[in-house]
């Protein structure tokens, strides 16, 4: 096939038809050096090729490959061109190029398509992404059309990435979830990443797992690229604190069992005061990040004063085939973690409300009978 249109407005044409194993000519202004958006420290092409660093999905858009040719000086060699190729995707040119590659692909019948060029301005925009749980399905229409628009996507372990080559099929895929030695990337160095992309003139997707704002550190991603003068958006996603018990059939809020949730985050011990005070709310708790901390937290709520009997339930790898939801009351919470040895990630519920997860069991019925006669007089 041949591309027509310079480099940068034609990048997106270029990487999606190369990404389908097109033999892609392009005419146009010459390619970025390194890379395929001129973005010397991610991007494809040669810069790619001897990268280790962001070798996860390095060979896959060999922009390298890609046949320059030059713009035909007569209307037979414009013909012999076209006729050389069985598609052409139009992106830019002039009346005159365009008038005559139109009669050369009439003339051979070689089809013509015609895709809108990629944004060029020299200056790139940062769009957050709620990429959700995990299952493609629960990704937005939002994060969808942000992904088809990308030409870099950084992307770590909680989101769904299974697809993220289908998704943006014009984008660079960086996982910033680890490093290249394994360990995590410090959260400033992925900041700067996306501010570097966005100056060179990359519209750059930064795919979060659920949603940025939920211990997502969305909001210091945010922060950075204001301080930078960079652009940036956030598309709301689909957060595990409330999809992830859902997934296991816990609703968070039920009608005469639960009219509040807290969301807290276990990533440190939650200390006496905040136990007490989320006892005295009495609704149900959901803990993120909750798993290294939870005998400590299950322990300390028992301590303080909530009922032995408060049903808990620990569901790990939601959305994923090996889901496990594992439900018990807080005095047995100690032995259930230690025969079952649960895992990260998993979100934790501890309230009346994980009873309706088993539904169809006399507790639950029972539960559900006595939250129905309350709803009807309330
Ligand atoms: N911003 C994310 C949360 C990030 S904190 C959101 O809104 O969902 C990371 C924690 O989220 C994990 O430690 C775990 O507690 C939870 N989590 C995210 N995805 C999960 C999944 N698919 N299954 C279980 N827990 C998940």
């Amino acid at each position: 096939m041949l591309v027509v249109g310079d480099a940068r407005p034609a990048r997106r044409v270029l990487a999606q038809y190369l990404a389908v194993g097109a033999e892609v000519f392009h005419l146009g202004g010459p390619l970025p050096e390194r890379g395929r958006a001129g973005n010397a420290e991610h991007a494809g092409a040669a810069g790619r090729a001897g990268n280790a660093e962001h070798a996860g999905h390095a060979a896959q858009t060999p922009i390298v490959h890609v046949h320059t040719v030059q713009p035909p000086r007569s209307p037979t060699a414009w013909s012999d061109l076209v006729s050389a190729v069985e598609l052409v995707v139009l992106v830019e040119a002039t009346a005159q190029t365009d008038a005559l590659i139109t009669a050369a692909c009439l003339r051979h019948r070689t089809w013509l398509t015609r895709e809108p060029a990629a944004e060029t301005s020299a200056m790139g925009s940062v769009t957050l992404v709620g990429g959700g749980p995990g299952s493609a399905g629960l990704l937005t229409v939002a994060a969808m059309d942000a992904l088809r628009r990308a030409d870099v996507v950084f992307y770590d372990r909680l989101g769904p990435s299974d697809l993220l080559e289908k998704w943006a099929p014009g984008a660079e895929l960086v996982d910033v979830g680890k490093a290249p030695g394994h360990h995590a990337r410090p959260q400033r160095e992925i900041e700067r990443m996306l501010v570097a992309a966005a100056l060179r003139g990359d519209t750059v997707v930064r795919l979060k797992g659920g949603d940025p704002f939920v211990f997502g550190r969305g909001g210091e991603e945010v922060i950075a690229c204001r301080e930078a003068g960079v652009a940036v958006t956030v598309i709301p996603g689909v957060t595990s604190a409330i999809a992830v018990p859902a997934a296991a059939g816990i609703p968070v809020t039920h009608r005469g069992v639960s009219r509040l949730f807290t969301v807290i985050s276990g990533h440190t011990p939650i200390g006496d005061r905040d136990l007490t005070h989320l006892i005295g709310l009495g609704g149900t708790i959901v803990v993120l990040m909750g798993i290294s901390t939870l005998g400590q937290m299950l322990g300390g709520l028992s301590r303080l004063g909530m009922r032995a009997d408060m049903p808990v339930a620990i569901i790990e790898r939601g959305f994923a085939d090996d889901q496990r939801t594992t439900i018990c009351s807080l005095d047995r919470a100690d032995e259930m973690m230690r025969t079952t040895g649960v895992r990260s990630p998993a979100v934790v519920v501890i309230g009346d409300v994980v009873t309706l997860a088993a539904r169809g069991d006399e507790a639950a019925d029972a539960l559900l009978r006595e939250a129905a006669q309350f709803a009807l007089f309330e």
